[in-house]
């Protein structure tokens, strides 16, 4: 039998524009089930894969789209667990073996069998339907809107996932950058009782973090102000791609302070010495299991973290992605399908 055909956005070359692009589904596995896409986010990984920035991850005509919130429309044989019209979600992988190392201590997204959700080949959620299996399809709080909860599924788990294994109330965070990832780290650390400074080299932002949860507001383009903030932080959390003076960014670490990179800026050089001096550490964050994208969504739910979301319907995709691509989307851009509402459904 022919699957259903899906009408998906896909870029059909290297930093074109999106263009519509139809397609038959295949065959619903037994494990998998099909979504009906309400919303999607869009990331600066989608930018990437656009462009082809990432080799052979990029498959052209290439569908991106792994912030996805939708209803299952249909169910593969052997599902357990998922109900036909109940609301879920998908974030940057699809599929993993589920018997490896990584994937037996809940850290999926290291295994060596890992599907990325829009890579390779695979077709992501700015599409009308999208297969996923269903053990990596996530039930949506009710309380979330789903325009609240696409950023949370990519950008959430993220920030949250590197703040939750790091950071505890009463600590001194600082969170460089107030933009999609930025926005989120703010409110999730300053709800786990973190004293929150922001660092943005956009004073105009200030009111923003405030609003968010900063305690303190710092511009990164002022020296006297990043003096007033040495040794004075335990972790600082990297959300920005772009690079800024990383030695002033070391200066505010306290002794056993921890520095860890979530945006991807250019290669950075750091004065290992001074590091030694106060016994730093560099780290990373990465997208975080499957547990920790069902955390996410909770501590969201409950404790009122929401991302501040422009959308666009799906047909003005191109506009959204311009507007990414400039900087001037206050924080996280979601499109969706159709006119769905907004409100928690
Ligand atoms: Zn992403
Ligand atoms: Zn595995």
């Amino acid at each position: 039998m022919n699957g259903r055909l899906v009408t998906a956005w896909a870029a059909a070359q290297s930093k074109r524009e999106l263009m519509t692009l139809s397609y038959r589904s295949p065959p619903l596995r037994p494990m998998d089930v099909e979504i009906q896409v309400t919303h999607c986010g869009l990331c600066s990984s989608d930018l990437h894969l656009i462009d082809g920035h990432w080799g052979d991850a990029s498959v052209y005509p290439q569908v991106c789209g792994h912030e996805v919130i939708g209803h299952v429309s249909a169910l593969g044989e052997n599902v357990a667990g998922l109900s036909l019209g109940q609301r879920v979600g998908v974030g940057w992988y699809r599929s993993a073996c589920l018997g490896c190392e990584f994937c037996l201590r809940g850290e999926e997204q290291h295994c060596p069998c890992l599907i990325a959700t829009c890579t390779h080949g695979e077709r992501g959620g700015l599409a009308d339907y999208m297969h996923c299996d269903s053990r990596f399809v996530f039930p949506i709080p009710t309380t979330l809107s789903s325009e609240h909860a696409a950023p949370l599924l990519c950008a959430g788990v993220t920030v949250y996932t590197a703040l939750r294994r790091a950071t505890w109330p009463g600590m001194a965070v600082g969170i460089v950058g107030i933009g999609g990832l930025g926005h989120l780290a703010v409110q999730f650390a300053a709800k786990r009782g973190c004293r929150v400074t922001a660092l943005s080299s956009s004073p105009h932002k200030e009111r923003d973090a405030r609003t968010l949860g900063a305690n303190r507001f710092v511009d990164l383009s002022n020296p006297v102000e990043c003096k007033q903030v040495r040794n004075a932080l335990d972790y600082i959390l990297v959300t920005s791609s772009v690079t800024c003076d990383w030695t002033a960014i070391v200066d505010m670490l306290r002794p056993f302070g921890t520095l860890c990179f979530a945006g991807m800026p250019p290669p950075v050089t750091f004065d290992i010495a001074s590091m030694m001096y106060k016994t730093l550490s560099i780290t990373t964050a990465n997208v975080g299991g499957r547990q920790d994208i069902l955390d996410t969504l909770d501590f969201a739910a409950t404790r009122e973290v929401r991302p501040w979301v422009q959308s666009w319907p799906m047909e003005d995709v191109n506009q959204a992605i311009r507007q990414l691509r400039n900087g001037r989307v206050r924080y996280r851009a979601v499109v969706h399908v159709g006119d769905v509402q907004s409100q928690p459904q």
